[in-house]
């Protein structure tokens, strides 16, 4: 392991690192960026680095050190996120973080607090955390990450050093799952799909996502003009199984954006599903594009009913009427 063999964020990564190896790291930094694109990564990466007992100016991945702090295992590097079960990261836990930044290093190098999802801290855990970050104790970074900065009480920003991530350009993605073994066009799709995040391209692999979007796209094809029979019928099999239906959602969001790029412009490079063009010229030659650009609106829409916990049924039977509805 090592610096270089982070995925992307290289500028990010070379500041970090030239301000480590000089000793000049700030002592509490803010993360913001996308999900599942490597801050937790990079913030581990630089705890590692820290307490690396093999190498000086990089980690090794394979040290006692490196291996603790990859399994949440050593005493001066601690990640701090919501307890099993809970929603929130409460003002005990904060306490308890300093209380522990307080202590003497065990190893003798700097300790360092990770918050992974930081905007998950209530108010008064912010409040909390602010003395920390008031006076700060010697010997301690903080890194606080989040997707975006704007739960964060502005006297918490004001007092961390941010850095910005954005998601990861979609050939590095494409690169990694081909590295992984994943083919050319399944490498492709998955990278396109998940908009420059390796975490979830990684996810969504296991849910055998490829085989399924065959089958949906037939489905939202038998959706008609006047077809309601099979727009309920579509609407209970989709909304049999909550996570189903979700990942339905984020491809169909897509697949209507397909649909409607293409109709308008005809450029094939931009297509997301681009082993379908039969079906994608198929039916987006049948689509009107202001039905196409509401079914798109809608599909985001039903994802954050569902994700609110509207009967999942009836938020996909509302999409599913609206495509067969004659105008
Ligand atoms: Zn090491």
């Amino acid at each position: 392991m090592g610096f270089s063999e982070i995925i992307g964020h290289k500028k990010q990564i070379d500041m970090l690192r030239q301000a480590w190896l000089n000793g000049r790291l700030h002592h509490a930094y803010l993360f913001v960026g996308p999900d599942g694109i490597g801050k937790k990564t990079l913030a581990l990466a630089l705890a590692q680095a820290t307490h690396c007992t093999e190498l000086d100016d990089d980690f090794c991945g394979g040290c006692g050190a490196c291996r603790g702090i990859q399994s949440g295992n050593h005493a001066d590097v601690r990640v701090v996120e919501p307890l099993s079960g809970k929603k929130e990261i409460t003002i005990q836990q904060v306490r308890e973080l300093e209380k522990e930044l307080t202590l003497r290093s065990f190893s003798g190098r700097k300790k360092i607090a990770i918050i992974d999802r930081a905007t998950l801290m209530n108010r008064p855990a912010q409040n909390a955390l602010l003395k920390t970050l008031e006076e700060p104790p010697q010997n301690c970074i903080l890194i606080l990450i989040a997707t975006n900065a704007g739960g964060l009480l502005p006297t918490v920003r004001s007092r961390v050093f941010g850095l910005s991530f954005g998601a990861l350009p979609r050939r590095i993605v494409t690169q990694f799952l081909t590295s992984k073994g994943k083919s050319q066009q399944e490498a492709e799709f998955l990278a396109a799909l998940t908009m420059g995040s390796l975490g979830a391209a990684s996810k969504i692999e296991k849910e055998k996502l490829i085989e399924k979007r065959q089958g949906w796209s037939d489905m939202l094809s038998s959706l008609t003009p006047g077809n309601y029979r099979a727009a309920l019928v579509s609407a209970e099999a989709v909304a049999a199984n909550r996570d189903e239906t979700l990942m339905f959602l984020e491809w169909a969001g897509i697949w209507y954006r397909d649909l409607l790029t293409f109709r308008i412009t005809r450029a094939w490079d931009e297509i997301v599903n681009q082993d379908m063009l039969p079906q994608i010229e198929q039916q987006s030659a049948h689509t009107q594009e202001n039905l196409l650009f509401s079914l798109l609106v809608k599909t985001t829409e039903a994802s954050r009913r569902i994700q609110r916990n509207v009967n999942r049924r009836m938020v996909i039977e509302d999409l599913f009427l609206e495509a067969v509805e004659i105008h």
